[in-house]
């Protein structure tokens, strides 16, 4: 199968378009990353997400549609604080997850009550949404476990030839996936971090939780308990510089090739460094773009602790971490 990079127009729409309704993937820009997008009502359809992917089939898939989709035929009801949450949020960089039965492809929630929507607002999101007028599965656009894609090229490097079209909306400037957010119960709770922080979400719900599973516990949302984000060469993970060039002097001597990755303000003079630059936001948006420029220039990674905390670090820290910590 030959794959196809064409930017947003009428042409590439209609295309699009109709590749949807043939159960075929397409994948679209988010201001989160790219989604590998399927209809949601098809089984088939979903279930080639998942083989192309390379996804466990326990792991839940998160439903697009666009602003003027209605979201409420999709879910069976929603709590006050969540359609205020809806209303200063959305669209925007954050899922919600609400009771929801037999509206889409059983395949998509795994078996859960439950149903994850997200409203992107990246026009080019919004725009493919539209044309398609469907709920949209997409989960990040990467194989299962690799870093996930901020440019139509990471899409290419990982489903060139396995997927007919990616829909090219530039850089995915948020740079890290949407929160997601359990609305089903009194108090929504962070099930996984993301742009939108729990301090946001408590303003506007007067409260916010962050689960965090109990040893045993089947989690919540099952992706939190996968391998991810990892780069294809070596990681460590530094709390201090000094620790970081420790590592990085002994990768050189067995003649390696180690690169840092590390805020602006850590890098040394005269070592090769991915610069993550020196604000959350800026973290976050650099973040996957350096693990993968990382992976085809070093033998050895060496992320070393920002230091920085709360907010959107909350889940630049939840990535930074599992990709070069492995946990
Ligand atoms: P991805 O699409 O790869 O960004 O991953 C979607 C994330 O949303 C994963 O962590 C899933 O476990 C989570 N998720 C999707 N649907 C649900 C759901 N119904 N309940 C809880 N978590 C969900
Ligand atoms: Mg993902």
């Amino acid at each position: 199968m030959k794959t196809q990079i064409l930017p947003i127009s009428e042409e590439s729409l209609s295309l699009a378009r109709r590749l949807i309704l043939a159960g075929e993937l397409v994948a679209f820009h988010t201001e989160t990353v790219y989604g590998l997008g399927a209809d949601a009502r098809n089984d088939e359809a979903v279930a080639k997400v998942f083989r192309v992917k390379g996804r466990p089939s326990d792991n839940p898939l998160i439903a697009h549609v666009h602003s003027e989709y209605g979201l409420s035929s999709l879910i069976d009801g929603e709590p006050p604080y969540a359609r205020a949450l809806r209303e200063r949020f959305l669209p925007g960089p954050l899922t919600m997850v609400y009771p929801s039965d037999g509206k889409v492809s059983r395949l998509v929630s795994c078996g859960l009550p439950t149903l994850a929507v997200r409203v992107p607002s990246s026009p080019a999101a919004q725009a493919f949404l539209r044309a398609v007028d469907l709920p949209i599965v997409a989960p990040s656009a990467n194989l299962s476990k690799h870093v996930s894609p901020v440019s139509a090229q990471h899409v290419y490097d990982d489903f060139a030839g396995k997927i007919p079209l990616i829909l090219d909306g530039g850089a995915s400037s948020g740079g890290i996936e949407s929160t997601v957010l359990d609305c089903t119960g009194a108090v929504p709770q962070i099930l996984r971090a993301g742009l939108v922080t729990r301090e946001m979400i408590a303003q506007v719900a007067g409260d916010c939780g962050v689960y965090v599973p109990k040893t045993g516990e089947k989690p919540k949302s099952p992706g939190m308990a996968y391998k991810h984000y990892s780069p294809r060469c070596r990681t460590a993970y530094c709390e201090t510089l000094d620790e970081a060039m420790a590592r990085y002097r002994e990768e050189e001597q067995s003649g390696g090739v180690p690169w840092l990755l590390c805020a602006h303000g850590d890098i040394p003079r005269g070592v090769r460094a991915l610069d993550l630059g020196d604000t959350p936001e800026t973290m976050a948006s650099r973040l996957y773009d350096l693990l993968r420029r990382g992976e085809t220039l070093a033998t050895l990674l060496i992320a070393i602790d920002p230091k920085l905390r709360g907010g959107v670090m909350d889940g630049v820290m939840n990535r930074l971490t599992r990709a070069c910590r492995g946990y």
